[in-house]
């Protein structure tokens, strides 16, 4: 048994310190950023995108999305390769997401000839990034598919980030445990906090010339501008998009005359039941189902995430993302500030 000693921080025991700018409107603050992939891929948009869960990766969430230049990647269940064909003709950021049992459709050939072609980005997702199973399927899906922007994980270290790289994805997404409907640090005790795995798996990222996705963890706008500040190439958002109309999920309404929609994490006992016939009998759920209250088209709230990014970078003189982790300082916070989503 080790202990490491270091404390490790979470979005809410920091602040961003604000700097003398020379920049004089948020207008000034170019949110679009463009990336260059090894295989030659040229991608230019926000880089934030909406979680695979089946609640906020939606195809009426892609196109919302993509009117704002940010990405969608859409769940790895219930979309029908015919729903995906009716998006491709659009100009839409879309990423299909596939788990290591989506393997043999993947390796198919029909299924590159009917759709696949369509699409820049694969996201290969599944809970624990750490298995020689899943390098192996990283690796697979790279080779027969090299054309395509490969993002895969989950994991949170350096050492683990390099090697998927090395197996050929291109993005890490990187967030086990600070997902605002999943219980794992709870269940399995396991976890790491978020903002340290951000800068260690960036630095091991941008080592590589690959690129990471911070994903899981953000509650406000101000999070994903830490995230970013903190060297998240991409931003992936489950909760802070959850609720609106574009999210899969019938809308209720109680006695009250309130409204809300229901949004569940992937290993809750819900996607369970949906996907495959509940949750086995060797396995805990590792994740919630709540209520989240209804708010309307995501156009406001997408509104006000780039606002909070725009005035982040305003507010430490960087022109665009790609420069605020080198105008960021953190300092250190004595108390959790709980920012709730909404609040001033
Ligand atoms: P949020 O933005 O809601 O804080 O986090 C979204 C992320 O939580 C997802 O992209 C995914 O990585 C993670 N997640 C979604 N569902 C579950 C779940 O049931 N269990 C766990 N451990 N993580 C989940």
């Amino acid at each position: 048994m080790k202990i490491l000693e270091e404390t490790k921080l979470d979005y809410s025991d920091v602040l961003i310190r604000p700097k003398r700018s020379v920049l004089e409107s948020r207008k000034d603050v170019d949110l679009n950023r463009t990336f260059k992939f090894k295989n030659g891929n040229i991608w230019t948009g926000v880089p934030i995108a909406a979680a695979n869960m089946d609640t906020t990766g939606t195809i009426a969430m892609g196109r919302a999305l993509s009117r704002h230049n940010m990405i969608t990647c859409l769940s790895k269940h219930g979309h029908d390769p015919a729903d995906w064909e009716s998006l491709a003709n659009e100009e839409s950021n879309i990423a299909l997401s596939f788990g290591i049992k989506d393997r043999e459709m993947l390796i198919n050939d029909a299924f590159a000839k009917e759709f696949a072609y369509h699409w820049d980005f694969f996201c290969l997702d599944v809970a624990n990034g750490y298995t020689q199973k899943f390098v192996d399927f990283v690796r697979e899906v790279k080779e027969r598919w090299p054309e395509k922007i490969i993002i895969a994980g989950n994991v949170v270290t350096a050492e683990m980030t390099e090697a998927l790289l090395l197996a050929g994805a291109d993005i890490i997404k990187i967030g086990i445990g600070p997902g605002s409907v999943c219980t794992t640090r709870k269940i399995a005790g396991v976890g790491y906090p978020q903002l340290s795995a951000v800068i260690e798996c960036a630095d091991a990222a941008h080592g590589l010339g690959g690129f990471i996705m911070a994903d899981g963890g953000c509650q406000s706008p101000g999070d994903v501008a830490k995230a970013f500040g903190a060297g998240a190439d991409f931003v992936m958002l489950g909760g802070m998009l959850a609720g609106h109309e574009e999210c899969a999920g019938e809308l209720v309404t109680d006695d009250s005359g309130a409204s809300h929609k229901v949004f569940y994490g992937m290993s809750s006992d819900t996607a369970m039941d949906k996907h495959s016939g509940g949750v086995a009998t060797y396995k805990a759920s590792e994740g919630k189902t709540v209520k989240v209250p209804y708010r309307g088209p995501v156009d406001d709230t997408i509104q006000q995430i780039l606002g909070g990014v725009r005035s982040a970078c305003t507010y430490t003189g960087a022109r665009s993302i790609k420069q605020l982790p080198k105008c960021t300082t953190f300092v250190r916070v004595n108390r959790q500030l709980n920012t709730v989503f909404g609040d001033s």
